[in-house]
């Protein structure tokens, strides 16, 4: 099977035809059907695997059908991302944004990236731009959160990417709170996908603690 034939929103397949995308990989395919369908996911992939596009294509997708979303409030005081991915390094959160671009090219929908290291300022000035997809560190998205910048209020999509090197890092702490406030009353529906190259017993309880009634995949 390739993209042109899957559920996907036609959007995203033209997306898709444009970045020269024409088969799936394993756990494209696996991922897209399990997350189309309203499932939350744990995931063992590595780093090339192609599991960037595995959670953003079937996420997109939904956010284009409109089927959980409606448009983000322009003029609220904090961005409220309708989807989160949170990845362990400033490298690794770029390149899933660049790729979030792509698939997200002439939609209404509007990808933006925070990581640590680098000035606040100017990434809070990029957010009030729009920020309908965020993809961050923990650590630079707890600061945001606590300054009143960023808002879960209005989350559908987790996604925790390279969970283990998340961990490994030490990022634990700043992950149970951001998802502690992604579960804030109010916010239903939320799908939640965790993708890990290892699973030891540490994932393996976030993954018990996170997710629920969840597709397991190993490729
Ligand atoms: P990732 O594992 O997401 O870091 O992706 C690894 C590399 O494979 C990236 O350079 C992607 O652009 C590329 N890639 C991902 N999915 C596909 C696909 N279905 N067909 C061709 N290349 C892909």
């Amino acid at each position: 099977a390739n993209f042109a034939d899957s559920n996907l929103h036609g959007l995203i397949k033209d997306n898709v035809a444009l970045s020269g995308y024409s088969n799936p990989t394993p756990v494209q395919k696996f991922s897209v059907s399990a997350v189309c369908s309203g499932r939350d996911l744990m995931a063992c992939a590595q780093t090339g695997s192609g599991k960037t596009a595995a959670f953003l294509l079937p996420i997109l997708s939904q956010i284009f059908s409109g089927h959980k979303v409606i448009r983000n409030q322009f003029y609220s005081k904090a961005a409220r991302p309708v989807a989160l991915i949170l990845a362990p390094t400033r490298e690794l959160a770029l390149q899933i944004f660049e790729e979030a671009r792509k698939f997200a090219y002439r939609s209404w929908v509007m990808p933006c990236v925070a990581y640590g290291g680098a000035d606040i300022g100017s990434q809070l000035r990029e957010m009030r731009r729009g920020c309908d997809l965020l993809v961050a560190t923990p650590g630079r998205l707890s600061d945001m959160i606590g300054r009143g910048a960023v808002s879960l209020s209005a989350i559908k999509f987790l996604v925790l990417d390279e969970a283990d090197r998340m961990l490994d890092m030490g990022f634990e702490p700043q992950i149970r709170q951001i998802v502690e406030e992604a579960d804030m009353p109010g916010v239903k529906d939320r799908q939640t996908l965790m993708y890990s190259a290892t699973f030891p017993r540490e994932i393996q309880q976030l993954a018990g603690d996170f997710l629920k009634d969840y597709v397991f995949l190993s490729v």
